[in-house]
């Protein structure tokens, strides 16, 4: 490859410290979403290259576990500081690489600086119990971080993902390497130099690379102690399967299915907008986007107010790309197949092309209406801007549909019936319920984090939850014989 061509500078890894290249390496074209355009190539690294990174991060860990929280947060207040100041051309970055629109990724970062913040907040939680637990005798508990930890991370979300995990199980005292996607590494790299400038000690973070390989030289490395997956299901099964065997913690996000149960008294405006923006935000590709409605009863006026705002998203305007030609065609398959059962395609964003982007991966907002819950665009993941529409007698009904769906991430139930939104947030199989809203991310120090098919393994990714991820807990009982100290004392 001619790297004159390139937009950005081939991608490198970033190991102890230094970003370096390893020659024998093959590289994979990393393609814009929103153009077609050739940005950089990433290397696809093997085995010893993440022996390098594994052996940097544990010559760093005995280090950096020993300075105290309170001085190892003051890298990541600086870091902070850069992640603000940087703002803008991160966000020029995720758009380039994610396909995303400016205002998306302009959150993404913001989001990336909350996570920040949070972890910032870690010294003042992490202090641990103590109780006299007989005459004399007392007991208290201590945090210390687990060592060389992993996080392997997708591409919705090249920044903010990879925020779940560095600054919480950094600040706590681990030391990292971190598999960015294939398909957007940019931003990692970006991360990585940021992170250096605010004086992150060599070693403590490091970036490998890759794809399938180094996951699963992940899984099988001896040095690595944990493993914090995000992505498919069906990967998120494998590394928990894999890394739980070779006696690491785990804990893997896997794909999701959000179903939105609508009551007829939902407020027509406020529900039909706040549907939309989970359907049609970041292109449908979050893992929290809304990509069943279950409506219940006669909610006809409430569907087509959907369809009136889905046709204000406009592609290449208020709409971003999907990551992929791949992505397209897999997304446009399952319309088309809907279509053919006898679903009713009410706004239909096959076949879009934006002017003077014609190389761009645009699905347009998608609204399918009386689909049948044994459709598989009622049952599996699209991952696009594209909402099914399913119609129920009774709630009963809807929950059972949302019920025996895999997936567990997100319920939402839009109604203006206090004990109608209970009924369902208590009954909705799912980690996350939103009620009246569309995307129901519950925000720090609350975690993130889903049931059944969509996490594996216990405890949740973010906000107090990854406190006890990312660390373990020591319990020491003391008994001090107090006459000998006075009679010694005196
Ligand atoms: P993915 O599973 O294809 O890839 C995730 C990571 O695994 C990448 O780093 C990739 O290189 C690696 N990988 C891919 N195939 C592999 C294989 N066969 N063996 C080992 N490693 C492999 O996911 P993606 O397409 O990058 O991301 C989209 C998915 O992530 C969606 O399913 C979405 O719902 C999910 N996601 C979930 C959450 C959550 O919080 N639950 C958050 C974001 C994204």
């Amino acid at each position: 490859m001619d790297t004159l061509t390139l937009k950005h500078p081939k991608v490198q890894q970033f190991i102890n410290g230094h970003f370096v290249d390893f020659p024998d390496d093959p590289y994979l074209d990393v393609i814009s979403p929103l153009d077609g355009s050739l940005l950089s190539t990433v290397p696809l690294s093997n085995a010893e290259t993440l022996d390098k990174a594994v052996q940097a991060a544990k010559t760093a860990f005995p280090l950096w576990s020993a300075i105290p929280i309170k001085e190892r947060v003051q890298v990541f207040y600086e870091y902070m500081n850069l992640l603000k100041k940087n703002s803008r051309a991160l966000s020029e970055l995720i758009c380039e690489e994610g396909g995303k629109t400016l205002i998306e990724a302009r959150a993404e970062i913001d989001k990336s600086i909350e996570l920040t913040e949070f972890a910032c907040s870690l010294p003042q939680m992490i202090g641990g119990e103590v109780l006299e637990v007989s005459r004399g005798v007392e007991c208290h508990s201590e945090r210390y971080p687990l060592g060389v930890v992993a996080s392997i991370v997708p591409f919705n979300f090249p920044s903010m993902v990879p925020h779940w995990t560095i600054p919480n199980a950094l600040v706590l005292g681990n030391t990292m390497v971190i598999k960015p996607s294939e398909q957007v590494p940019l931003s990692v790299m970006r991360i990585a130099a940021l992170l250096k400038e605010a004086g992150l000690p060599d070693g403590v973070f490091n970036v490998v690379n890759g794809d399938r390989t180094i996951v699963e030289a992940i899984c099988d490395h001896p040095d690595i102690a944990a493993i914090s997956f995000v992505g498919s299901t069906q990967v998120a099964k494998l590394v928990y399967t894999r890394g739980t065997a070779s006696l690491k913690r785990v804990l893997a996000l896997g794909g999701a299915k959000n179903h939105l149960i609508v009551l007829p008294d939902a407020v027509p405006d406020m529900t039909a907008s706040n549907i939309v923006a989970s359907v049609t935000g970041c292109c449908g590709q979050r893992c929290m986007a809304a990509s069943i409605m279950l409506g219940v009863g006669e909610v006809d006026h409430i569907v087509d107010q959907i369809c009136e705002e889905a046709q204000k998203v406009i592609p290449g305007q208020n709409l971003g790309a999907v990551i992929s030609q791949q992505a397209k065609e897999r997304i446009e398959n399952y319309i088309t197949e809907a279509e053919k059962l006898g679903a009713r395609i009410r706004v239909d964003g096959r076949n879009t092309v934006v002017s003077g982007k014609e190389d761009g991966s645009y699905v347009g907002p998608t609204i399918i209406d009386n689909v049948t819950s044994d459709m598989a665009i009622a049952r599996e993941e699209v991952f696009g801007p594209v909402l099914a529409i399913v119609r129920t007698q009774t709630v009963s009904e809807a929950l059972a549909i949302e019920n025996s769906n895999p997936y567990g991430n997100a319920t939402g139930v839009f109604t203006q019936n206090g004990s109608a939104a209970r009924y369902v947030a208590e009954r909705a199989s799912t980690g996350m319920v939103g009620i009246n809203i569309g995307v129901p991310v519950p925000r720090e120090p609350f975690s993130f984090g889903g049931w059944n098919e969509s996490k594996f393994g216990a405890l949740d990714i973010t906000g107090k939850s990854s406190i006890e991820f990312w660390t373990k807990l020591k319990k020491i009982t003391t008994k001090w014989n107090a006459e000998a100290g006075v009679n010694w004392m005196s």
